[in-house]
């Protein structure tokens, strides 16, 4: 494989289970305001993360290649209110957009057909994260940024924790 476009796939599988890191940190966020809907929600979002650098992993492994188990950043978040971790889920997403378009550029660079068609199940699947992650902000604004009213947004998104 050109070595450029496994470069860039070993660090995205740091940076996938960075994205985990960070929603287990929105989650926990969410956890300490006695939201555990919106906590349950990202920590679902966490796992689907993992899941996305095990992709990238089991991908390299396939084609012969190494790798390379960084260290993950510290998630350094201070986080005020659902808005504020809203709006961060969304500018987390919209980074790994780029970085996947990124990797794309370079396989399109490379003539190197079967990862981009790895990388297309990205795009689509960024394209639904993207989504998920606008209309969170746009119920958290329709309904007014405070606990009180996220009360019931919270039970559709993962019922209560007495149950
Ligand atoms: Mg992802």
């Amino acid at each position: 494989m050109n070595k450029k476009v496994v470069e860039l796939l070993n660090a995205q599988v740091n940076k996938e289970f960075f994205s985990a890191y960070l929603y287990l940190g929105i989650s926990k966020f969410f956890t300490k305001q006695d939201l555990p809907g919106f906590a349950s929600w990202y920590k679902v979002q966490a796992e689907e993360e993992q899941e996305h650098a095990m992709k990238f992993y089991e991908y390299l492994l396939d084609q012969d290649e190494d790798v390379t188990l960084e260290a993950i950043a510290e998630v350094k978040i201070n986080l005020k209110d659902a808005l504020d971790a809203a709006k961060e889920a969304d500018k987390h997403e919209h980074y790994i957009t780029d970085e996947i378009v990124k990797i794309m550029d370079a396989a399109v660079e490379a003539k190197d057909y079967r990862t981009q068609l790895l990388l297309d199940w990205f795009i689509k699947e960024q394209e639904e994260e993207e989504k998920n992650s606008k209309e969170m902000i746009a119920k958290i604004e329709m309904l007014g940024n405070d606990k009180k009213n996220l009360y019931l947004l919270d039970k559709e998104l993962g019922g209560r924790k007495a149950d």
